[in-house]
């Protein structure tokens, strides 16, 4: 029998309008399951009462025959980086870690306001900094699939001790779609944060185009990058809650109007009519001889099933993740300064001076990894060093100049590597400072993010440790949907599909063996 959990948004959202299951008997099995899974510490704060309120308002309208809209009694979780009304949003850091907010960021907002009934808030690295939500104060968050018969059979693995990493930092988010206690979460992502755990979790992510989704709310890392991420298990529910989340805010001013397409992922997709374009500098250093063997794979399919696919340079890649680390660490700088000790957050009892209470309330406040970078950013921002900035601004436009070339010459889908590798091993992946480690890891996600483009993770197959391996595509500006698509056809025809035949069944089968590994 097919478990409830392991459903679409779409294969639920018609079970709660049929009437197969109610919202309060949705929702009390999220709850339960999130119960079930404590141990992987995918969520900060569970808001059951709140749920359960919104649950049976929910049910009241499915009776009444008057649904709010295509998310109604469907469950979901919020990163914890989202605003969320009276509800404590901590950013994983002791900074944060009473404070409610008085409003809610407009993408929750929308989600409640389309009957989406909010789970949890969930776990992170702190302030969003890093890449396998191993950074944050609430602990780190364990990898599913490390309690999957998979990786437990090939390797031997004991989970309790060799568990592996969920990716980051929105892990919490990722964990919880993947072992089946949300249909749905929010992530964000501003250099990789959504598309690296989505596909070190084996899930859909997308992070889509820069202003089609509003930051209100989302509590700022790098205003001139973050996005809020969209983490599913399909791409055609990503489709469904990109239609719910997108559209100007005025709130946000650097939002657009949302462009005018159906809400459906068009059934007659044709792979035949695009050019996949397979950027060459992708063959990073440290790239997994498994995903290289992927992506080849994927690239090879499309090509028999009648795509056009090209070799493209995408040369400044190479200076991305320097350029990254110069604008990222300016803007953390500047972003960070608010939180002082006096408006909300911490403060120290050190009231000697107001220096030394700021000193204080920072030293205690932020972990070593956000201290780090506003060392650093305040660094690049002093006047003598401010051509370092002024550079890096430089080279982020030759990047997104470098995409813009690539679609203009008729390249319609990007296809590479979302990371290098499956997940690490927590003991390996705590080896390495933080620093080297996004460095590493984030290769092939963050021109991205200084681009403006649209990208999803899709996943593609199990490694030889069981873990999942996913790739990702890339669009041009506002072209979403069209991504989406494509992104359905590779989940059909060379994604989880690849291993059991049918979509609903190697889905289910897959999710299924996460998740119930997770109730052992
Ligand atoms: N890993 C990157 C960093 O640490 C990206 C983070 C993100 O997308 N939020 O900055």
């Amino acid at each position: 029998m097919v478990n409830i959990l392991s459903l679409t948004i779409k294969e639920v959202a018609s079970a709660l309008r049929e009437g197969r299951i109610s919202p309060t008997e949705l929702c009390r099995k999220c709850l339960n399951h999130i119960k079930k899974t404590k141990h992987l510490n995918a969520y900060i704060s569970v808001t059951e009462e709140l749920a359960m309120k919104q649950a049976q308002e929910a049910e009241e309208r499915l009776q009444r025959g008057a649904p709010k809209g295509p998310l109604d009694g469907v469950p979901f979780a919020v990163k914890d980086n989202f605003c969320t009304e009276n509800i404590r949003t901590t950013c994983a850091s002791l900074m944060l870690k009473d404070y409610s907010p008085p409003y809610n960021a407009t993408v929750v907002q929308k989600l409640q306001d389309q009957g989406g009934v909010l789970l949890g808030k969930t776990n992170m690295d702190e302030f969003a900094m890093g890449a396998g939500s191993t950074d944050g104060a609430f602990g780190p968050v364990r990898n599913p699939w490390s309690y999957a018969a998979p990786y437990r059979e090939q390797t031997g693995a004991e989970p309790d001790r060799d568990w592996v990493i969920s990716g980051g930092s929105s892990g919490g988010s990722a964990a919880a779609v993947a072992s089946l206690s949300s249909f749905l979460a929010l992530g964000s992502d501003t250099g990789g944060s959504t598309r690296n755990p989505g596909a070190l979790c084996g899930i859909v992510a997308l992070k889509p185009t820069y202003g089609l989704v509003s930051r209100h709310g989302l509590i700022p890392l790098v205003n001139s990058m973050d996005v809020p991420g969209i983490m599913t298990r399909s791409a055609e529910d990503a489709a469904i809650v990109l239609g719910v989340l997108q559209g100007q805010d005025v709130r946000d001013s650097t939002t657009v109007p949302a462009p005018s397409s159906p809400s459906e992922l068009p059934e007659d997709f044709d792979v035949r009519n695009i050019c996949v374009g397979v950027p060459k500098e992708y063959h990073a250093p440290g790239l997994s001889p498994e995903t290289l063997a992927q992506w080849s794979r994927v690239a090879d399919a499309f090509e028999r099933a009648g795509a056009r696919v090209e070799q493209v340079s995408l040369p400044h890649t190479q200076h991305s993740i320097v350029c990254y680390h110069v604008l990222c660490h300016a803007e953390v700088a500047s972003n960070m300064a608010r939180f002082d000790g006096l408006e909300y957050g911490h403060r120290s009892s050190v009231q000697s001076s107001t220096e030394a209470m700021y000193a204080s309330t920072r030293h205690q406040g932020f972990n070593h990894v956000v201290r780090g970078r506003i060392l650093s950013g305040n660094y690049f921002l002093l006047k003598q060093n401010f051509h370092y900035f002024v550079k890096a601004q430089q080279v982020r436009r030759l990047i997104a100049d470098d995409f813009r070339r690539v679609f203009l010459s008729g390249v319609d889908v990007l296809l590479t590597p979302t990371t290098l590798a499956d997940a690490a091993r927590y003991s390996d992946f705590t080896q390495e400072d933080n620093r080297t480690r996004s460095a590493q890891e984030d290769v092939f996600t963050q021109p991205v993010n200084m681009a403006g483009l649209p990208a999803v993770t899709v996943p593609t197959a199990l490694s030889s440790r069981g873990l999942p391996i996913g790739l990702q595509l890339i669009g041009p500006a506002l072209q979403d949907r069209a991504l989406l698509a494509v992104a359905r056809w590779v989940e059909r025809r060379v994604g989880f599909p690849s291993i059991v035949e049918s979509r609903t069944d190697a889905g289910t089968t897959n999710r299924e063996q996460a998740s119930a590994a997770t109730q052992t």
